[in-house]
C-alpha cells in the first residue's frame, strides 16, 4: 500500500507519482511505500497550515490542551502498535520503541498542561497615564523536521509544545521512519483535529525544504538532525528570517572522577552509550577516567559489554539492535579501523556481525588508549563504541570535555557533591548528567550549546520557542 500524505485535514494523493520504499534495518525487507511529495504539494500543504493557523489561533488554549489530552489518551491506547512500526523501521529493542512511546506522550501530556499557562505580564510604566502590557502570541506557521533515531518522541517533543502555543504545524519525517509518523497522523485524524492544524509531508527533505524556505508564511523551522544540515537550514531561513530551533549533532564526554561509584557509572555509560544501539545525539562519545580507577571501571564495564545481546529488536532479551542504514555502518567502521591503525586498543568487540548481507549489526565495542588525533575524539561515531581516555586532575577533565566544537550532553560520576557542582559549572554544555546516564524528561530543557544547536526543547523553555513577544503600549 502506498501512504498519501496529511494535509486539510484528510489524506490526499500526491500531484505527482514518486514514492520510496521503507525497509527493516534488521534484514532488509521492504516494509511499505510512501508518497513523495511535489513542490506543488507542499504549496497546497502550506496553504493548508495557514488556514489551520486562522482557526487555531483563535481557540481558547483550554481548547486546545483538550485536543492535545485526546491525543495523548490515543497513543496511549496504541502504544504497542506504535511501538511494533517503529522497531519494524528503525531497528532499536521492542521494549526501547515503546520506552519511546512513552517518552513521546509525555510531551504530549505535559503541553496538554502547560498550554493552558502562557501568560502575559503587566510592567509598571515610568508615567502615570502610560500602561506596558505584554501578550504572548503564537509564531504561525511551524515547519518541523525529524530524523530517524527518535521516529515518534521527535515529533511530539515539536509538535506538542507549536499546538500549545497556537501554532499550525507541518512535519517531515525522516524518509528512513515515516511509518510510525503515518501511524500517528491516524491517531491525529482520529482526534478530529480543525482542517489544516496539523498536516504530515512525506518527501525529499532538499527540495521540500526549499518551498518552505521561499514562503513568508512559514514563520518557524524546528529540526533535529546533522549539523551540517542544521548550518543549511540557519542560511535557508535568513532569507525570509524565520524563528529557527536547531537540535544537532553531540560528542558526550562522560567523565570518571576518582570518587566515583563504579557501579553506577558502569550502568550510567551502558545506559547512555547503547540506547539506539549509540545512534543518539546525547550518547556518549567518549570516556575519561581517572587513571586510578581506570582499570576497575574497565573491567567492570567490559563485563557488563559482554552480557548485552545483539539481534533483531523483536527477539526476547536483544538489547542492540542494527544500525540503521550503510552510510552510518560505514563511518562506525571506519572510526574503529581509524582508531586502531593509530594505536587503539580493541579491548571488546570492533567486528560486523555478519549474518545477513542486507543488514549492519556491529560488535559492542570499547576501544582503549584512544588519542587525540584518532576520528573517534573528533566526530560523532554515531554506534556502539566507548573510546577511553585517562586523566590525572579536574581541570584537565574539563579541559578535554570542552575542547570540541559541539556542546549538547556531558555526563559525570562523582560522590562529592561539591565537586560535582564545580565540574556541571565549568562544563560547556547543554544537558549535564550528574551520576545519570538517562537525564532526558519532558519537564527540562534539551538543547546544546555551541555548533550543537540553538533553542530548548521540553518543559515552558520548549514553549517559549513558538511564541512571540507582543508589546502594547496604552496611554489613558
Ligand atoms: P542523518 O544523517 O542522521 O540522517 P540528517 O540531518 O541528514 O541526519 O537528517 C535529519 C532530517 O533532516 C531528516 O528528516 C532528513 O530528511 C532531513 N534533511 C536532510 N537533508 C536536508 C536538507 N538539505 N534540507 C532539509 N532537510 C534535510
Amino acid at each position: 500500500m502506498k501512504h498519501l500524505l496529511y494535509y486539510n485535514g484528510n489524506w490526499l494523493e500526491s500531484d505527482g507519482n514518486d514514492s520510496i520504499s521503507v525497509l527493516n534495518p534488521a534484514n532488509g525487507e521492504i516494509l511499505d511505500q510512501i508518497t513523495y511529495a511535489t513542490a506543488t504539494d507542499m504549496e497546497k500543504i502550506i496553504m493548508s497550515a495557514d488556514k489551520g493557523f486562522e482557526i487555531w489561533s483563535n481557540l481558547t488554549a483550554e481548547e486546545r490542551c483538550d485536543y492535545l489530552e485526546r491525543l495523548y489518551d490515543l497513543v496511549m491506547a496504541e502504544k504497542e502498535d506504535l511501538a511494533r512500526i517503529l522497531t519494524k523501521e528503525n531497528g532499536k529493542p521492542y521494549p526501547e520503541a515503546l520506552g519511546e512511546i512513552y517518552y513521546g506522550a509525555s510531551f504530549l501530556k505535559w503541553y496538554s498542561e502547560e498550554g493552558k499557562r502562557i501568560n502575559g505580564e503587566i510592567i509598571p510604566a515610568s508615567q502615570v497615564n502610560k500602561r506596558i502590557l505584554v501578550r504572548k502570541q503564537p509564531v504561525g506557521i511551524v515547519y518541523g523536521i525529524t530524523p530517524w533515531n527518535f521516529p515518534f518522541a521527535m515529533i511530539t517533543r515539536k509538535l506538542a509544545p507549536a499546538l500549545a502555543a497556537g501554532c499550525s504545524f507541518i512535519v517531515k519525517p525522516s524518509e528512513e521512519t515515516p511509518l510510525t509518523a503515518i501511524k500517528f497522523f491516524e491517531l491525529v485524524h482520529r482526534v478530529g483535529f480543525p482542517p489544516g492544524v496539523v498536516n504530515c509531508v512525506t518527501a525529499d527533505a532538499k527540495k521540500i525544504t526549499e518551498v518552505v524556505m521561499n514562503s513568508s508564511k512559514v514563520r518557524k523551522i524546528t529540526f533535529t538532525g546533522s549539523t551540517q544540515v542544521g548550518k543549511l537550514l540557519m542560511k535557508q531561513a535568513a532569507d525570509t528570517v524565520k524563528q529557527i530551533s536547531l537540535e544537532l549533532g553531540g560528542h558526550a564526554p562522560f567523565i570518571v572522577f576518582e570518587d566515583a561509584d563504579i557501579d553506577k557509572a558502569v550502568e550510567g555509560t551502558i545506559a547512555s552509550k547503547f540506547r539506539n544501539c549509540g545512534q543518539v545525539c546525547i550518547a556518549t562519545n567518549r570516556v575519561l577516567v581517572h587513571e586510578k580507577v581506570k582499570d576497575i571501571y574497565l573491567r567492570k564495564l567490559t563485563e557488563a559489554v559482554l552480557k548485552l545481546k545483539i539481534g533483531d529488536g523483536f527477539e526476547d532479551q536483544v538489547k542492540l539492535g542494527p544500525i540503521i542504514n550503510h552510510k552510518g555502518f560505514e563511518k562506525i567502521m571506519d572510526h574503529i579501523e581509524d582508531a586502531k591503525a593509530k594505536g587503539g586498543n580493541i579491548v571488546v568487540g570492533g567486528r560486523r556481525i555478519d549474518s545477513n548481507p542486507s543488514s549492519y549489526f556491529i560488535e559492542p565495542t570499547i576501544i582503549d588508549r584512544v588519542t587525540e588525533e584518532m576520528k573517534m575524539l573528533q566526530e560523532e561515531t554515531f554506534g556502539p563504541v566507548i573510546p577511553i581516555i585517562t586523566f590525572k586532575s579536574d581541570e584537565e577533565a574539563i579541559n578535554i570535555a570542552n575542547n570540541t566544537p559541539y556542546g549538547l550532553a556531558a555526563y559525570f560520576f562523582t560522590e562529592s557533591v561539591s565537586r560535582g557542582f564545580r565540574v556541571s559549572e565549568k562544563l560547556d554544555y547543554g544537558i549535564v548528567g550528574f551520576n545519570t546516564g538517562s537525564p532526558s524528561t519532558a519537564q527540562a530543557p534539551f538543547g546544546g550549546f555551541k555548533e550543537s544547536g540553538l533553542g530548548r526543547e521540553g518543559g515552558h523553555f520548549g514553549i517559549e520557542e513558538f511564541l512571540e513577544t507582543k508589546y502594547v503600549c496604552l496611554e489613558i
